[in-house]
């Protein structure tokens, strides 16, 4: 059964009157406690004891701190009592008694000793014996009555599952338990530190601190080099952390919602490329709704079909002959509204809707281009984006060789574009999904690049038939040389690898005469053709 607060209250109040009534009434009992019932002598006060010690027990279960208190106060006076009657007495009677009474009083202590101790495992954190959220929640509300404002950090290691996946679980702890000490190095004695559920800390920081100051240190000191002993060998490791920071009571006097907005800042960090720690604001809430609200169009346009493809031409840098298209995703509701897959991809890709997604776009792009690219002399190609969570899902292969035998689609009329961010933790699995593709017979792009962090090393070990410069660089490289010198560069390290590259996003004739002048191999952009309908795309084919 479980109580209330106020029930137990009542409990503990009525349980502390019982016991002193009940010490009342053994003074009051005549001829040494033994009264005759129904003729019979019986010992009254041993059945006064027992209930006591009854009573006692209840108190403890009750609430450890107060009843062993009241347990330690009434069953000592009890059993000094009875010693004291012994003593006056010079009997032996009251022996058992007084027995009883102490045994109840070493029982009353077990049972506070083991609920301190359930208590305190009830807010601890097995693997960093920091305390967890429970107890971060606990330590809130005190300061919150004694007034006092803070920062609350909320700090996400992202890669840690890098560990797990290489080391193992037992690894992932390690690191987990360095970067709680790691925290506790750079804060002060009045911060409290504490581990959420999986890989999230989160840190109360006083407000006297400065909290970027304080926040970025923290940054600092958990991103820093990470040795992980392996038998003997010396594992190097640099865990990447997002953060958020919400202030109480600024942005709420909610405990709860101050936990809730450092999360939703900390979601923000997550997304952002640039800024890894992200202060709260109520603009931050309000593209959380907006994100619940998008992913709800998700289910409904897989449910109704509001979905539908567009295919952008890319073109032979020299010539402008047809090279292909890539398979752009729509979204258009039924009241007309159309959402940007620059919105829901992202989206999807945080749920396992994105794989429902790209198996859609797919299976359609190659159902409705299967007759025409196979006829077409040209050998033209079919290029379609693959998120990074697809490409790392071990069933990737599965998944592509059964749509290839379904749709009859010629593989190696197919060219799968990854993006450099699906490359960041170079996962086994994703390694094999890469080379499984070209073993199928299929292409393999690199989009978006020069915006991520992919190494030389990746670049050479994995077999990209096509590296596609993202627009932001398209963009400036008329006006910044900087732009010019670093697509120069990447052009000619691509074709130094075998591979071809393609710009996208070329919007005007000069960016265009610029790329042509470094040898890029073909273009993709409005300059030349925007994203068309199925139509009008076929119509090009033929
Ligand atoms: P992306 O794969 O890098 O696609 C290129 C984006 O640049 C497309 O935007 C395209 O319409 C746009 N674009 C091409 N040329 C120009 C130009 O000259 N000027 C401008 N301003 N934009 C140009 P879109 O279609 O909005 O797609 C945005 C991103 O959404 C894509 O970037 C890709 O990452 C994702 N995406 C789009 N379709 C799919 C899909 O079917 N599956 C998956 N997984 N992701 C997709
Ligand atoms: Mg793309
Ligand atoms: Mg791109």
């Amino acid at each position: 059964m479980r109580l209330s607060r106020r029930g137990r209250g009542i409990f503990l109040i009525s349980g502390t009157l019982l016991c002193f009534v009940l010490q009342m009434l053994i003074f009051k009992v005549p001829n040494n406690g033994t009264l005759l019932i129904a003729g019979a002598p019986v010992n009254v006060t041993g059945i006064i004891q027992a209930v006591m010690a009854l009573v006692c027990v209840v108190l403890v279960l009750l609430n450890a701190k107060i009843g062993i208190i009241i347990a330690r106060i009434a069953l000592s006076i009890s059993a000094l009592l009875m010693i004291l009657a012994m003593v006056r007495s010079k009997m032996l009677t009251p022996l058992p008694g007084a027995v009883t009474i102490l045994l109840s009083l070493v029982s009353c202590e077990v049972i506070a000793k083991q609920f301190r101790r359930m208590e305190a495992e009830s807010i601890t954190d097995y693997v960093t014996k920091l305390i967890n959220r429970r107890g971060l929640i606990r330590e809130l509300e005190l300061e919150q009555k004694d007034s006092k404002h803070f920062h609350m950090m909320f700090l996400h290691i992202n890669n840690l599952k890098v560990i797990n996946d290489n080391l193992g679980y037992e690894f992932g702890d390690k690191a987990l338990v360095i970067v709680a000490k790691r925290i506790q190095s750079v804060v002060g004695k009045d911060t409290i530190v504490s581990k959420l559920d999986g890989t999230e800390f989160a840190i109360a920081i006083p407000e006297k601190e400065d909290v970027k100051e304080m926040a970025e240190a923290i940054m600092a000191e958990v991103t820093k080099k990470l040795v992980l002993d392996c038998d003997g060998v010396p594992a190097n490791f640099y865990l990447r952390a997002c953060a958020g920071v919400a202030t109480y009571p600024e942005d709420t006097n909610s405990i709860l919602k101050l936990l809730r907005y450092a999360d939703i800042a900390m979601y923000h960090a997550s997304k952002n490329s640039k800024e890894k720690i992200v202060y709260f604001n109520k603009n931050l809430e309000s593209e959380l709704i907006r994100r619940a609200q998008v992913e709800e169009y998700i289910q409904e346009s897989l449910k109704h079909d509001y979905f539908f493809l567009v295919y952008q031409p890319q073109y032979y840098a020299n010539s402008k002959r047809l090279r292909g298209f890539e398979t752009l995703i729509r979204m258009k509701l039924p009241d007309g509204t159309n959402i940007s897959p620059g919105e829901f991809i992202p989206i999807a890709e945080k749920t396992d809707l994105i794989f429902k997604i790209d198996e859609y776009v797919l299976k359609r792009a190659m159902k409705e281009f299967k007759e025409d690219i196979a006829k077409s002399n040209e050998k033209l190609l079919l290029s379609v984006n693959i998120s990074a969570k697809d490409i790392s899902s071990p069933d990737f292969h599965n998944k592509l060789s059964r749509i290839i035998e379904e749709t009859g689609f010629p593989a190696e009329c197919l060219e799968i574009e990854i993006t450099e961010y699906s490359l960041y933790d170079s996962l086994e699995t994703t390694v094999a999904n890469i080379r499984s593709i070209r073993e199928m017979g299929a292409k393999l792009a690199l989009d978006d690049f020069g915006t991520g962090y992919t190494s030389l090393a990746q670049l050479l070990n994995l077999p990209f038939d096509l590296l596609k410069i993202d627009k932001s660089l398209v963009d400036n490289i008329e006006t910044s040389e900087v732009s010019r010198d670093f697509v120069n560069l990447v052009i000619y390290m691509g074709h130094i690898m075998n591979s071809e590259v393609i710009s996208e996003g070329v919007e005007t004739e000069s960016q265009l005469k610029l790329l042509k002048d470094q040898n890029c191999d073909f273009i993709q952009g409005y300059v030349w053709s925007r994203p068309l309908a199925l139509r009008d795309a076929l119509e090009m084919c033929r």
